[in-house]
């Protein structure tokens, strides 16, 4: 794993990555009559305006709900905090919303140089936009730069960007991954990084 020397720029998706995972995701599918494994977001998109407003308010409240129960992942404090004593390069990439990602991350004791919500980007995840902002706004290339995040459309906009990518399982078997690295907590990157990094 030579290779994460190379590494200078960290891009974190936020929930169930940065966080525990607290939004209950197949109740609120239920509430919202989105079929499972359909994303939630591109389901809405597809509704007539009004129909679509008062689903989407639904959403915020659950994610603001959410929000005030976060805890923080095993070992991701520690994590962000060793990376930024380093002078390394971080951002928050999610397609949770800017009001409840800002009080996730006042709850967590975190600051981040840029913080990309939904309403920041054109195309969410899997999408590789919000990494190409974040890494423009941070004036890093992304050949030295890591997506971590805990699903596939995470690693999806990590590779479509041209960044290296890191799945966090939480322990749960998700599937064959594409990524680089596959850690089961932000606490085994943190392990590996500390090997590899300056
Ligand atoms: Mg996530």
């Amino acid at each position: 794993m030579e290779w994460l020397a190379g590494l200078d720029t960290f891009l974190f998706d936020l929930d169930g990555t940065l966080t525990m995972p607290v939004i209950d995701f197949p109740a609120l599918r239920r509430a919202l009559n989105v079929a499972p494994g359909q994303s939630i977001l591109h389901a809405l998109d597809a509704l007539p305006a009004q129909e679509r407003a008062a689903k989407d308010e639904i959403v915020r409240q659950a994610e603001m709900e959410a929000a005030h129960k976060t805890r923080p992942n095993k070992g991701a404090l520690e994590l962000v905090r060793f990376l930024q004593q380093r002078g390394f390069s971080t951002a928050v990439i999610t397609r949770n919303n800017a009001k409840a990602c800002k009080l996730t991350l006042e709850l967590l004791g975190l600051e981040f140089p840029v913080v990309l919500a939904r309403e920041h980007v054109k195309r969410v995840k899997p999408a590789p936009d919000a990494v190409l902002q974040a890494l423009e706004l941070l004036r890093r290339p992304a050949g030295s730069a890591m997506m971590v995040g805990d699903w596939h459309d995470d690693i999806s906009s990590g590779r479509l960007a041209g960044a290296s990518t890191c799945l966090v399982t939480n322990g749960h078997e998700i599937g064959p991954s594409e990524a680089d690295l596959v850690v089961e907590t932000p606490h085994h990157l943190h392990a590996h990084l500390s090997l590899h990094l300056a």
